[in-house]
């Protein structure tokens, strides 16, 4: 291990101004504290902020749903609000991890962690996101679990939050608070893809946290759930998923929201596979029509081809799940 410095601020004025100083904010630390014994991340100064006031879950005035940026992963997903409201965020919860990281880690940690690609946690391999400009080892090397959606020249890991998707899916918006005050950034904006700049994952100015993330209120009843394919059926990441949400009212679909994960860098939103939704009635060949667009704009890598065709089933077997054909 390296030398770092660790404080526990009582309040959010002290945690921002330590935060202003360059401290790398920690709650639950099921990530940081790993990448740290990795020596893959070296902060000198950890500022662990547990002690903040973050973890309430409240119902907005107008129907949506306001989760604090350290309610614990196990905490929201049994929560009754959010299992009624949003089956979607509580299920992609449930499929995340293990019981015992979910009782650890928050749902700000969770939107914050960074990638599993095995070269990023490599300290020997070259990679662009650990250390800008020594190149990406996954482009050559074993891209099996990558991204195929999102991708640069520069990095092709994917972003492994399952809930991240349900929020991408739900159109949530991050609260933050930092030196300047608050603000507000839609989740779509909050991740940022690769580009040049792969180190760079997050919409975040210097000293800046988390404080929520909010859902608006949708249409109700609204049907929602998250399906998750991977390797085994326990403690693994995506190598495809689906978060789907329907409104139907009168047969006919008023509402359709589709994110993938497992397949993009950052959570994928699928519009085309929504536009075919919308506006008609839920029936076999509709799903499967549909889900025939989620993989457009697809750019597999060597070993990674096989999840264009698992992210249209997965989509398509949700869609069915969800909707069913009534
Ligand atoms: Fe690093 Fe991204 Fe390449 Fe993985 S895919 S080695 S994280 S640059």
């Amino acid at each position: 291990m390296f030398p770092f410095s660790f404080t526990k601020p009582a309040d959010t004025g002290a945690a921002l101004a330590a935060g202003r100083r360059g401290g790398r904010y920690i709650a639950g630390g099921t990530t940081l504290v790993d990448l740290m014994r990795e020596t893959v991340e070296r902060p000198g100064a950890l500022v662990d902020i547990s002690a903040l006031p973050l973890r309430e879950i409240t119902v907005t005035p107008r129907g949506g749903l306001r989760i604090g940026a350290l309610v614990r992963m196990a905490d929201a997903a049994a929560n009754p609000k959010v299992r009624s409201l949003f089956p979607v965020i509580a299920q992609a919860l449930e499929l995340s991890a293990s019981a015992q990281l979910r009782n650890m880690a928050t749902i700000g940690g969770n939107v914050m962690q960074r990638t599993r690609c095995s070269y990023f946690r490599d300290v020997t391999a070259a990679c662009n996101k650990r250390t800008p400009g020594s190149g990406c080892a996954a482009l050559a090397g074993f891209n099996r679990t990558h991204a195929i959606l999102g991708t640069s020249d520069q990095c092709v890991a994917t972003h492994p939050s399952d809930v991240a998707v349900a929020f991408t899916a739900l159109e949530a918006t991050v609260h933050l608070l930092g030196p300047d005050g608050p603000r507000e950034v839609a989740f779509a904006d909050f991740l940022l893809r690769p580009g040049r700049t792969p180190d760079r994952e997050q919409a975040l100015r210097p000293g800046e946290l988390i404080t929520a993330v909010e859902i608006p209120a949708l249409p109700l009843p609204l049907r929602s759930g998250y399906l998750k394919v991977r390797d085994r059926q326990s403690y693994e990441f995506a190598l495809t998923s689906a978060a789907v949400a329907l409104h139907v009212r009168g047969g006919v679909i008023q509402l359709a929201r589709v994110a993938a994960g497992g397949v993009g860098t950052v959570p994928w939103r699928l519009p085309a596979v929504e536009r075919s939704l919308a506006g008609q009635r839920p029936s076999p060949e509709l799903w499967a029509r549909a889900a025939a667009r989620a993989a457009d704009g697809a750019q597999p890598l060597t070993h990674n081809a096989f999840k264009a065709d698992l992210l249209i089933r997965t989509v398509e077997r949700q869609l069915r799940i969800v909707g069913g054909t009534a």
